[in-house]
């Protein structure tokens, strides 16, 4: 159920209907647009009795939401959401893309800030990189853990640039959340639902990549877990999924893209990296992506790829980083996107 209120509704009148909705044992989700404040209701088993809540003053209509995910749907709110970066300019979702680039794992303080310095060089306003990695083997490198979100958290002091960063479990998720910009829940964790709660108590942006196998429900739902807790900046991001095609280490689903925009508002970003795996296909992908209308990119970069502990075949050189910077520039301007370059602080305190 939503509740629209008027675009003349008064903050005390929002807060009311609010509080009537609680007094039902529901939850309200005030979710402010341009032009109106709509509440969105979670909690219910069944019908919510609407009589009671049009009579609110305040309240312009009371809408029943058909679709399983709702604060995620276009249903509910319509506009896109835009997720902001406090203290700085960078943004994701909205008219500008969002380039989030770095390793796949921290290695080193050396690695990470040479990797840094030549991905800020280029204008990427985000830099990622994995301190707990979800390896297929036991065997492989796990990740610096928390030595690498140190080293993160000097890269932003350095470089400006905001940090994205992977939580696999509770313990690093009040990690990543002390020191990461944004909280990273891979693909293996799509449907960790206990995770992604959690992460909903967080008051963090949170890139939710898409399952393995995840339909496009599965992951709108996912979404909607971390929004249920009351976590509304979520970024959602195609990565590839299983299929039987083995030219690719996945298959990048692009059409996914605008199948998500046409019933979420929530910004999605293409991974071309894990989308195929392998070098030589990132850049045309990523073409591709932002051709297709996504938000932005999440792409590996490394400076010795053969050397990287992991990702290394389908990590891009940072020459092949700067002119895929480039070459997005220019096909975001036929898709009336913008390609901000570096990062820039605002006014307010960061
Ligand atoms: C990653 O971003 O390094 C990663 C492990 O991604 P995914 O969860 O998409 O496999
Ligand atoms: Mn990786």
């Amino acid at each position: 159920m939503l509740v629209v209120m008027k675009a003349t509704a008064l903050p005390e009148e929002i807060q009311a209907v609010c509080e009537h909705i609680e007094q039902l044992g529901l939850r309200p989700h005030p979710l402010p647009g341009a032009e109106r404040t709509a509440i969105g209701i979670t909690g219910n088993k069944g019908e919510v009795d609407r009589g009671n809540l049009e009579s609110l003053s305040g309240v312009a209509d009371v809408i029943r939401v058909t679709r399983a995910y709702k604060l995620a749907s276009r249903e509910v709110k319509e506009e896109d959401t835009v997720v902001t970066f406090p203290g700085t300019d960078a943004t994701i979702g909205g008219r500008n893309l969002a380039i989030v680039a770095g390793p796949c794992s921290i290695e080193s303080r050396q690695q990470a800030f040479a990797i840094a310095e030549q991905v800020a060089a280029s204008g990427a306003q985000f830099y990622r990189g994995g301190a707990f990695k979800p390896r297929t083997s036991p065997y492989a490198f796990q990740g610096l853990g928390l030595e690498a979100l140190h080293i993160m958290a000097e890269i932003r002091e350095a470089f400006g640039l905001r940090i994205v960063t992977e939580a696999l479990d509770n313990e690093s998720l009040e990690l990543a959340n002390e020191y990461a910009d944004v909280i990273q829940i891979g693909a293996r964790n799509m449907q960790n639902f206990s995770l992604l709660k959690r992460a909903g108590k967080l008051r963090k942006p949170v890139l939710l990549k898409r399952g393995l196998s995840a339909t496009l429900d599965e992951f709108l739902m996912a979404a909607e877990y971390v929004m249920s807790e009351g976590n509304y900046q979520v970024i959602l991001c195609e990565r590839g999924v299983r299929t039987f095609a083995d030219h690719t280490r996945n298959t990048l689903d692009l059409s996914i893209v605008p199948a998500v925009q046409s019933l979420s508002h929530l910004p999605i970003l293409v991974d071309p990296s894990h989308g195929t795996g392998k070098r030589d296909k990132v850049l045309p992908l990523a073409r591709a992506a932002v051709a297709v209308g996504a938000d932005g990119i999440m792409v590996e970069v490394h400076n010795q790829p053969d050397k990287a502990l992991s990702d290394g075949p389908q990590s891009i050189y940072p020459d092949q980083f700067a002119t895929m910077m480039d070459e997005l520039e220019q096909i975001g301007a036929v898709v009336h996107r913008s390609l901000p370059r570096g990062i820039r602080a605002t006014s307010e305190a960061r």
